[in-house]
């Protein structure tokens, strides 16, 4: 049972790794910040359009390994039609997952439970949360363009 869930957070990070979600340039976008991993050199720039305090649509470009890829696009999906606050509510309980720091609302989190895998492989942990550092940036400081995990 628990190899055929982790067969499932495979597949789906695969998925997401071939054919990632939203990925295009929001043309105009209210925000925009890259952000570079170089321990395993990931790299993305996230397109926000927030209005009136909703994040109305999100995008992403760049290159990364798999689990990079995957964490963005699925952090996309998830975060559409969110409000700020609720998207930075996602981002404290994705980071809980990834470092076992306090307990996690699986429901919350939803799909992204996937990931939660990588908290065995602490070399992985800053590609999974390179695409929430990301928005974080983008939600509390307006006018950053860049962040780096080092
Ligand atoms: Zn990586």
């Amino acid at each position: 049972m628990f190899e055929d869930l982790r067969d499932l957070y495979q597949e789906v990070i695969f998925d997401h790794n071939r054919n990632p979600r939203n990925f295009r340039v929001i043309e105009n976008a209210s925000r925009a910040v890259e952000g570079f991993n170089p321990l395993c050199g990931d790299r993305l720039t996230l397109y926000l359009n927030i209005v009136a305090g909703v994040i109305e649509d999100v995008s992403f470009q760049g290159s990364g390994c798999a689990i990079s890829t995957a964490s963005v696009s699925l952090m996309t999906e998830i975060i559409k039609g969110k409000t700020e606050s609720e998207a930075e509510a996602l981002f404290t309980q994705f980071h809980r997952m990834t470092t076992t720091e306090g307990e996690v609302d699986l429901e919350a989190v939803g799909k992204l439970a996937v990931l939660a895998g990588v908290k065995d492989y602490p070399a992985r942990v800053k590609c999974a949360t390179l695409a929430w550092h990301t928005l974080d940036t983008a939600l509390k400081n307006e006018g950053q363009t860049s962040i780096s995990t080092e």
